[in-house]
């Protein structure tokens, strides 16, 4: 009897675990079901828009949708067009590969004032995310603090001193690049409340920061004369390794080039200060020579790269504190899983999510084997019935590759694609080609025309 496996979630943590699914369970039905029209997760809007490499990944789990047992299900939130107990009702297994997609508060005051941003809201900003587009952050400053030591700190901060001819070669959207090319930014402060010794920055990412063609570093050597205390040699191997690169970039070279990046250090959040809008940030310095006194950094815009968090789901447990779905190795329930940031919080890089991916997978064939799901689920077929009956516009991955021919096809050279950011940019491209295409293989082929979500 065939396995019916809805997948929640169409990024990599999904994709990784859909592959090693197929892989284990030889009469498996994946459907992989995705509250944005488009797939691929974070590898679309997460991953920064001039890190096209990375993004490769996504032609991998392109294979994956193609194989006739998995079906694609997009522009279906879980919650509102269907709800997670009629998805346990329909399938054998439930996987949550949700991600974590809300910031984490920096709880201090003034976090509310306008001009600050967690790294959700601002990354998704700039790489075109439906629910951020129109956050219309406020640029028109000289000089912006991104607040943490992580590698999402990092993109952020690159992103806003790059020029114009250094993102060519992206997904920037038309927007976003406007916005930045306009903003008056000069100086960026990139800020950790622990030693350099902390950061969480990759080396080849950190080793990036001294190839920009308009910006310099700046960095207190003094603050870079810390002790290195790992308890493994390949954390402490990691730490010396980002340390020396920070060394390299503190001795520049200097002068000539119009913006700043400052890494600072030591340095916790306090509160962020001004009217309605924010004008400056207070911290508090950590370093033993500074005696807890406290600094003020002004700037007109703030980003908070601190981590994120899953949102809670109707009928599963959550840990609040963790942002997650407290789990015992990705089982989270009886036939409900997870994987990726849901399973173990917002950590690692695309291919952490491999073996999240693959022990799931194992877990799922394992108590398939042991205790036989019981009477068969009908899978797919009552997912379509009810979104049918609910109007529900499904995007499939046929139409996802439409849709991406017709973004790749509009990029200006040399960029990748011109990125849809709206679901009805993406229906217009469905319906034109529907028009095009309707007496040809497309029409047999096409999804029910559904009310628009
Ligand atoms: P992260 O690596 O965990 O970094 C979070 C940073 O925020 C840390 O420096 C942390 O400091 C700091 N922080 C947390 N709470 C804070 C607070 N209340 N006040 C001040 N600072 C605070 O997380 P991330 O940068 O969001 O990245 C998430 C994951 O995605 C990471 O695994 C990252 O490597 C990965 N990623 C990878 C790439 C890439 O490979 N190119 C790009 C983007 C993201 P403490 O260390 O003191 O807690």
């Amino acid at each position: 009897m065939p396995v019916a496996v809805a997948i929640v979630g169409a990024g990599p943590a999904g994709f990784y675990t859909a592959e090693a699914l197929l892989e284990v369970l030889p009469d498996v039905r994946i459907d992989i079901i995705e509250r944005l029209a488009t797939p691929f997760g974070l590898i679309r809007a997460g991953v920064a828009p001039d890190h096209q490499s990375t993004k490769l990944v996504s032609r991998r789990f392109e294979q994956t949708a193609l194989q006739d047992v998995v079906h694609f299900y997009g522009n279906v939130p879980v919650g509102e067009a269907v709800s997670l107990s009629e998805l346990r009702s329909f399938y054998d297994a439930i996987v949550l590969a949700v991600g974590a997609g809300i910031d984490r508060p920096l709880g201090i005051p003034g976090e509310n004032l306008e001009g600050v941003y967690g790294s959700a809201l601002f990354v998704g900003w700039y790489n075109g995310h439906p629910d951020f587009r129109d956050l219309q952050p406020r640029l028109a400053t000289s000089s912006a603090i991104v607040i943490g030591n992580g590698n999402v700190a990092l993109d952020v901060a690159r992103v806003l001193v790059k020029s114009p001819a250094e993102m060519v070669s992206s997904d920037l959207p038309d927007y976003a690049a406007a916005a930045i090319a306009a903003s008056g930014i000069r100086d960026v402060h990139i800020v950790g409340r622990r030693t350099a010794a902390d950061v969480k920055f990759t080396a080849a990412e950190l080793r990036e920061i001294g190839q920009l063609a308009e910006c310099e570093t700046v960095i207190d050597p003094a603050d870079l004369a810390v002790p290195v205390s790992a308890a493994d040699t390949r954390d402490r191997r990691l730490r010396e390794k980002n340390l020396a690169i920070l060394r390299g970039l503190a001795a520049g070279p200097h002068g000539g080039k119009p913006k700043r990046l400052h890494f600072r250090f030591n340095l916790t959040p306090v509160a962020i200060e001004g009217g309605d809008t924010v004008e400056a940030m207070l911290f508090r310095r950590t370093h033993p020579r500074d005696q807890g006194s406290q600094e003020r950094l002004c700037c007109g815009l703030v980003v908070a790269a601190i981590g994120y968090r899953a949102s809670p789901l109707d009928g599963i447990p959550f840990s609040a504190s963790r942002g997650l779905y407290p789990n015992d190795d990705g089982r989270v329930a009886p036939s409900v899983y997870a994987v990726g940031w849901a399973k173990r919080g917002p950590s690692g890089v695309i291919g952490s999510n491999r073996p999240d991916g693959e022990v799931c997978a194992a877990q799922i064939a394992a108590d398939a084997a042991a205790r036989p799901f019981g009477p068969a689920k009908p899978g797919r077929k009552a997912l379509e019935r009810v979104l049918s009956e609910r109007r529900v516009r499904t995007i499939t991955f046929d139409d996802w590759q439409k849709i991406d021919a017709a973004e790749v096809a509009g990029a200006r050279h040399p960029a990748p694609r011109r990125k849809f950011t709206t679901l009805g940019e993406m229906l217009s491209v469905l319906a034109d080609r529907g028009r095009r295409d309707v007496s040809g293989d497309d029409a047999k082929r096409s999804t029910p025309m559904m009310q628009d979500r």
